[in-house]
């Protein structure tokens, strides 16, 4: 079994990982697709007027301010046309792909985050009206029905809330709540970098392996901004006994193939 989560910042080969999906499907492997959703989602807001709010956490996070409308927007881009589309792209390579997100059938559960403190000007505010969330349970029976009826699910990154709201929930975090529930072997995190660099401007600085146990170290050295959420989602992902974790690079020519043959950042 393994988890694939193809990131949501438009540069990524979908086509490739599609491919690649089809031929790990065709040799009789389990799979279930992750994808993102923030990217598009923040062209389409700006289309539509509601231009995304990012907003700096008193932690120092830089994250985006998900309103009920934005909630909506993410609701129809990601659960919507990417989430379609790559189902189309699925079945066109013969694979019986089934796009569903988090909402459906309570697939991933948590508790919403209803407001957020952040710092504006060098103030400290609190910002309410928040619909993202943190997953607390996953639906793994819901998931083995589905693949064990032959079907391969595509994940859209929304919850449901114990009071039954939608929530944005980081595409990274679902594929290893996922990979952990179901006890999957490997989980492949593609980005549109070769892995964890040292120097993240300088892509030759690929951190190639990382021993579990040192995963947090490299995390606090290394990792910036959203590549936290990735290490992070590794480590939880390994405590919960998966296998392996690979980040890799998602904008080649078979980039699940490649990460499967070791070329990325191995977390295990
Ligand atoms: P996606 O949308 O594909 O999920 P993200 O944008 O969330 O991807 O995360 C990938 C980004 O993380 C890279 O584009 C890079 O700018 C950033 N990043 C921060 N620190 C690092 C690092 N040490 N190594 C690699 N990437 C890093």
């Amino acid at each position: 079994m393994i988890v694939i989560k193809a990131g949501g910042n438009g540069s990524l080969n979908m086509d490739a990982v599609c491919a690649d999906v089809a031929r790990l499907i065709h040799q009789g492997e389990k799979v279930v697709l992750v994808h993102g959703g923030s990217h598009e989602t923040n062209v389409i807001s700006e289309k539509l007027g509601h231009p995304p709010r990012f907003v700096t956490s008193v932690s120092g996070h830089s994250s985006r301010h998900t309103d009920r409308q934005t909630m909506e927007i993410l609701a129809m881009v990601a659960a919507g046309r990417i989430n379609k589309l790559l189902v189309e792209r699925l079945q066109q390579y013969g694979v019986n792909a089934l796009g569903l997100s988090g909402l459906d059938g309570r697939l991933l559960e948590g508790k919403r985050k209803d407001s957020l403190r952040i710092v504006e000007n060098g103030k400290r505010k609190v910002l309410r009206g928040e619909y993202s969330g943190k997953i607390e349970k996953v639906n793994g029976a819901l998931l083995k029905t589905l693949l064990d009826g032959g079907y391969v699910p595509v994940v859209a990154p929304l919850a449901i809330s114990y009071n039954h709201e939608a929530l944005n929930v980081d595409g990274d975090r679902v594929a290893a709540a996922i990979a952990a529930a179901l006890k999957a072997r490997t989980v492949i995190i593609l980005s549109d970098v070769p892995g964890l660099l040292r120097d993240v401007s300088d892509e030759t600085t690929l951190v190639s392996h990382i021993p579990a146990l040192q995963a947090r170290g490299y995390l606090d050295r290394y990792a910036q901004g959203r590549m936290k959420r990735k290490v992070l989602g590794a480590l939880e992902a390994l405590n919960d006994g998966v296998g392996q974790v690979i980040i890799a690079d998602g904008r080649l020519g078979q980039p699940v193939q490649q990460a499967l043959a070791g070329r990325g950042t191995v977390v295990q």
